[in-house]
């Protein structure tokens, strides 16, 4: 089979048999472009040998294209009013994909993984829910499933926030966390007439690639996430007052002006203005105390 949603006409005849409602708390934007979907499997770089986790499938118009570049792909649907159709109209003829009802936040994914690839790495591909994308992207890297890569199409201004560093007032938690774990690059910028219904904001497609080898030494991964949670909780404030204050983290000031000064940073400075090279170095100030 090939694929034959990805525009308006059949887009639409599919919503109509089924009477679908779209539901704005699922996040809900169908896309409705060809062109767009090419250029996201070919982003993605999948290959016939790919297992690929989709997240969110709609009506499956993305699943489709996934299913002829795949050797196998699952996709998580949470709206359960959109299983009969996926399984029973617009994936019935590919052979090679899986639904699987649920939310994607709730799936043992590393079981996933196991059990369909091995534990060999996957690739994510997915036109993200935008009102969980942080938690998707987090949950993905901190369970420390084996990716190779996560294409996704998000808010334009989520994009800007993952490839971004110190001096830009989008750098935060996100940013660090995702140059941490990848190298982030923006593949394609998708305006609102792309989908159906269109969303309010502008929408971009993010790729990122797992770093085969991490590029700063962490001893405490976890640490350095609290400190980084903490810095940018407050960032209105000196990194001194932020993570003496935030709860996330319990050293003395003492022990936190001793650590800022072994980085080689003033007192003054706000954790707004660290890299992850500094954050990691910060973090490992306070493993060694
Ligand atoms: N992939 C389709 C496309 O591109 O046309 C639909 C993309 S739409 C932006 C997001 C999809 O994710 C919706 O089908 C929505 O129901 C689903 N979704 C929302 N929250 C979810 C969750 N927590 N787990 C799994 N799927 C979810």
């Amino acid at each position: 089979p090939k694929p034959y949603l990805g525009n308006p006409q059949e887009t639409i005849a599919v919503l109509n048999r089924y009477k679908f409602a779209f539901q704005k708390k699922f996040g809900q934007n169908f896309l409705i472009d060809t062109h767009v979907l090419e250029r996201i499997i070919d982003e993605a770089g999948i290959t016939p040998d790919d297992f690929v986790l989709e997240i969110g499938p709609g009506i499956g118009t993305m699943t489709q294209y996934l299913a002829c570049a795949a050797r196998e792909v699952v996709a998580v649907e949470i709206d359960k009013v959109l299983i009969p159709i996926l399984e029973g109209d617009t994936l019935k003829a590919f052979d090679n994909v899986t639904v699987i009802n649920e939310d994607i936040l709730k799936v043992d994914i590393n079981k996933l993984v196991e059990e369909k690839n091995g534990g060999r790495p996957i690739k994510v591909v997915a036109n993200l829910p935008y009102y969980i994308t942080t938690p998707i992207i987090m949950g993905l890297f901190e369970s420390h499933v084996p990716i190779e890569s996560i294409t996704i199409m998000v808010q334009k201004e989520v994009a800007d926030r993952m490839k971004t560093g110190p001096g830009s007032k989008e750098y935060g938690a996100l940013s660090l966390a995702v140059q941490y774990y990848a190298n982030p690059e923006i593949v394609a910028n998708v305006p609102p007439n792309c989908f159906m219904p269109r969303p309010n904001v502008g929408s971009a497609v993010i790729r990122l690639t797992r770093h085969e080898t991490p590029v700063v030494d962490v001893k405490d991964e976890k640490l350095m996430f609290r400190i980084i949670r903490a810095s940018f909780n407050q960032r209105r404030k000196t990194l001194v007052n932020g993570l003496k204050n935030s709860g996330e983290i319990n050293f003395s000031k003492e022990q936190i002006e001793a650590a800022i000064t072994t980085i080689g940073k003033p007192l003054t400075i706000r954790g707004e203005a660290l890299t992850l090279a500094e954050f990691a170095a910060l973090s490992n100030a306070f493993s060694d105390m």
